[in-house]
């Protein structure tokens, strides 16, 4: 029977589809690994905003990539509350974001009331805060488009929810 820590480590090669390079882990999507009798396993995810069409990839590549591992049973649960924030990525997905070209979601004080005001974008490339937004939204929903003002390279941002 495989253990919970076999498991999270076999899970490590399951990302977001959104951003190849970032686990599922360091989205902070999943959740919680739970093992059963006769090797069941039940995992946990946090989809990054309702409705999102990459969880159905991922709730995929989570089931062939435990099937391949030779486990038998298993389930995949989304658990919506409470709801993912952008605090739940980890700093070395930050990074990776980062590496990839995208400009992380910027951390937001708690008690920031101006919830659906954006804040300053600063290029992934280099790092000029004088960007400007040019779509809402980019190659998917979860993404919006930016070009940078200095180097004029456009990025993409990944939303704060
Ligand atoms: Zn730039």
């Amino acid at each position: 029977m495989s253990s919970r820590e076999q498991i999270l480590t076999w899970l490590e090669s399951v990302t977001d589809p959104e951003i190849p390079t970032v686990s599922i882990e360091e989205m902070g999507i999943l959740r919680d690994v739970r093992t059963g009798e006769a090797g069941e396993v039940t995992v946990t995810i946090t989809p990054t905003y309702s409705g999102c069409p990459a969880m159905d990839v991922i709730a995929m590549q989570i089931r062939m990539t435990l099937l391949g591992r030779g486990l038998k049973t298993v389930h995949i649960e989304q658990s919506l509350s409470p709801a993912w924030t952008t605090d739940w990525i980890t700093e070395s997905g930050r990074q990776k974001m980062h590496a990839f070209g995208i400009a992380p979601p910027v951390r937001k004080a708690k008690d920031d009331l101006a919830l659906f005001e954006e804040d300053e974008v600063p290029c992934p490339k280099c790092a000029s805060v004088h960007t400007e937004l040019v779509s809402r939204f980019g190659a998917t929903s979860c993404k919006s488009m930016y070009r940078c003002l200095d180097c004029k390279e456009p990025f993409e941002h990944f939303k704060c929810h």
